[in-house]
């Protein structure tokens, strides 16, 4: 039994050998590792992690059940409230979520709650334990655009009402930003998301892929001449921002979402895939969210020296600590307390150099962070050969735009009720980031179980 006050360190590849390989990074617990680290917690009465918990998984509960090394009791007691446990345990933020109000947490580290939670996941799937699917189905039909997190979360928990539900989904691959943006060294396709697909529509979930909402047909024609009787729409925020410096539109400058699907759902990374993607010596990633370290770390993969261009200091990167702390350990590069003001282009439009300022941090702005100031006759060119924009992103408005009665607010965002993920429009409920703007998974999957919530009422009401 090691010290209690720590938790079961975790394996993970060494930092050298994972920058030239896109295997997942860490490796997990095995039986033995977790019931050491399930025996850490103190299985608190009023638990403040399950507080924690956008779906309020009881987490007392299934640690005590890995505790006594009933992994298929966990994995049922995790089931009851979340359909994505493999991705959950995997890219969560634990640390401000449930780990964050773990009262192991004060005097020591916190549960290893998501590592145990990925343990019992990856267990299930390797036993072929999979949830159960409802008995009878009460004839109403609901569809669901888009398969992200808040999607098949909304979509599983209306079949286990016994729903008839029709995921419609822009895409050639079910799973939203699990599939397309996050890369595989931290969350595997097939071995992971696939599998956790699968699950859910193994409850009965249709999934219509390459259908785009607003283009192949509406949601009000979904409604009118479909039979829907309610539409959760749950299509994301994948509308890319750009800084408006010149030279954005050369060759050789994407967005982090645009390079990640490159990577990720055509296969850039892989030697029997020709996808074209800039595999460039020296790369730029202009930004410091996860979605900049994604990126970063995937070119570094590819083979190049990477560079992290952040305008405001260490301490106000926004991406998660474990993340800066893998993509240093692997070697990509800090500018901090720099801006790009310019990307140069040669004769043939390819990016070949970006101009930069360096930064100080001045007076807080209405962010509450120091708003970063030009340092004066700061200015630098560095050589680059291809720049990956990670500023952020907005939802589309095509769905907002081709929906009767549908409102959105001024970023671009469908309005909806928290609780219930009502619209303006009756029987249309929205959530996850189409709602929020680009946030997280396991909020997407919360705002997918309120909207199954409230379009069950919704239809029951209807019926009565
Ligand atoms: C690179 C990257 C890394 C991230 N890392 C993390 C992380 O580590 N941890 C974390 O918690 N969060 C992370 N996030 C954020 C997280 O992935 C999102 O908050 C979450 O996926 C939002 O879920 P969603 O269901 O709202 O939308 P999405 O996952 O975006 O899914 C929306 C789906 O709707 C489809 N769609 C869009 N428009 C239409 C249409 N008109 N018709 C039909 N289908 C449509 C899209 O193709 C997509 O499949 C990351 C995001 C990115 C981009």
């Amino acid at each position: 039994m090691g010290d209690v006050l720590k938790k079961v360190p975790v394996r993970e590849q060494a930092p050298k050998v994972r920058a030239t390989n896109f295997d997942e990074v860490c490796l997990g617990y095995n039986k033995e590792e977790a019931m050491e680290e399930a025996s850490r917690c103190l299985t608190c009465k009023n638990a403040k992690c399950v507080q924690g918990c956008p779906v309020s998984i009881n987490i007392p509960a299934f640690i005590k059940e890995v505790k006594e090394g009933n992994f298929a009791e966990a994995y049922k007691v995790i089931g009851q409230s979340s359909a994505l446990p493999a991705v959950c345990g995997r890219v969560c933020p634990q640390e401000t979520q449930c780990e964050g109000k773990c009262i192991r947490g004060i005097k020591g580290e916190a549960v290893s709650i998501g590592k145990l939670e990925r343990f019992v996941a990856d267990w299930a799937k390797e036993n072929g334990i999979k949830p159960e699917a409802p008995a009878e189905k009460n004839g109403h039909k609901v569809a669901v655009i888009g398969s992200g997190p808040s999607g098949l979360t909304c979509a599983g928990d209306l079949a286990k009402l016994g729903y008839d539900v029709t995921i419609f989904e822009a895409l050639h691959q079910a799973g939203g930003v699990l599939v397309y943006g996050i890369p595989e060294f931290r969350l595997p396709k097939d071995k992971v998301v696939k599998a956790e697909v699968e699950n859910v529509k193994s409850l009965g979930v249709k999934i219509n892929t390459n259908v785009i909402i607003g283009k192949s047909t509406t949601v009000d024609e979904l409604m009118e001449n479909e039979g829907f009787e309610a539409v959760f729409i749950g299509s994301g925020a994948g509308l890319p921002m750009f800084m408006g410096i010149p030279g954005e539109v050369s060759n050789g400058v994407f967005s982090a979402n645009e390079y990640l699907t490159r990577s990720n759902l055509m296969k850039a990374f892989r030697d029997d895939h020709d996808t074209p993607i800039v595999t460039g010596k020296k790369v730029v990633v202009v930004g410091g969210g996860n979605v900049a370290m994604d990126a970063a770390r995937t070119a570094l993969r590819l083979g190049a020296e990477v560079h992290i261009v952040y305008r405001r200091s260490e301490e106000e990167l926004p991406a998660r600590r474990e993340e800066v702390h893998h993509a240093k350990e692997e070697g990509v590069i800090f500018d901090l307390l720099t801006n790009p003001t310019e990307i140069v282009a040669d004769e043939k439009g390819w990016v070949k150099a970006i101009k930069c300022v360096r930064m100080e941090l001045g007076e807080p702005d209405a962010s509450g962070r120091r708003r970063p100031v030009v340092i004066e006759g700061s200015e630098f060119e560095m050589d680059v050969d291809t720049v990956i924009m990670s500023l952020g992103t907005s939802p589309n408005p095509l769905i907002s735009s081709t929906t009767i009665g549908l409102d959105i607010n001024k970023r671009k965002c469908i309005i909806a009720d928290d609780e219930t993920g009502a619209t303006s429009k009756a029987g249309v409920y929205a959530g996850g980031d189409a709602v929020t703007g680009a946030a997280t998974v396991i909020l997407a999957m919360g705002a997918g179980k309120a909207a199954a919530k409230g379009i069950d009422e919704f239809i029951k009401n209807k019926a009565k």
